[in-house]
């Protein structure tokens, strides 16, 4: 195909034990989907359907084994982390049943939802949307993704993200209000899914800010690991 312009490279993520790549398609993301981190946002706990955001798909910053580099971004005083598990989809489709939905997923990964806090608080009082908050360069490390072969598909796990050592976010991923299936299903009504598409399933409590120089670890236990620092 003839272009004016050099081809963009199509991002991708690590694969745990192979060589090869995922390529990444679509980012979705679930807003408020731990009741917890919804009180401390000040929101209510919706139980009816989730609530989906999206980040551009070369957000990613993708872990090749030695941890990830986030440079702090731009326009920002207050850069919050969000730890959450990360479904990779290798099919799709739409109007998907729950049934359905967990024969679409490749694997399962963590990863951080990396927010510009004050500019989302801005943009809620103002009934604005939440791009330049939510979806900005660098704002989605992620883990190498494990295939469901050797992940199963996950229903019980411990949630964590470490800052300099310290435990700042923890839970069972038991405890989402949406889980994976459900959410698959809802995303399938509203967007034909691809093979390709990412899915951050939401943080629970516990966020706050990043600074310069913390170093970051996330973990989904007995599946992925993530180590960073904020540069
Ligand atoms: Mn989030």
């Amino acid at each position: 195909m003839n272009h004016p312009i050099a081809t963009p490279a199509i991002p991708s993520l690590a694969i745990a034990g192979s060589s090869a790549r995922f390529p990444v398609h679509r980012i979705y993301c679930v807003g408020r989907n731990y009741a917890e981190h919804a009180r401390e946002m000040g929101a209510a706990v919706e139980r009816g359907s989730p609530m989906f955001f999206m980040k551009p798909a070369d957000a990613i910053v993708a872990d090749e084994g030695a941890g990830v580099l986030v440079p702090y971004p731009s326009a920002t005083q207050e850069l919050h982390h969000e730890v959450e598990m990360i479904v990779a989809l290798r099919s799709g489709g739409s109007s998907l049943s729950v049934e359905q939905a967990l024969d679409c997923v490749f694997g399962y990964g963590v990863g951080l939802d990396l927010t510009r806090r004050d500019l989302q608080a801005a943009a809620k009082a103002k009934g604005h949307p939440w791009d330049a908050a939510k979806g900005f360069d660098h704002s989605a490390p992620v883990s190498a993704l494990v295939p469901v072969e050797r992940s199963g598909h996950p229903t019980a796990a411990q949630l964590t993200l470490d800052i300099n050592g310290e435990r700042r976010q923890q839970t069972d991923i038991a405890d989402m209000i949406f889980a994976v299936g459900p959410i698959i299903a809802e995303l399938s009504k509203l967007w034909a899914l691809q093979a390709g598409d990412l899915i951050f399933t939401g943080t629970p409590a516990g966020v706050a800010a990043l600074a310069r120089g913390d170093r970051f670890r996330a973990e989904l236990a007995g599946i992925a690991t993530l180590n960073g620092t904020i540069t």
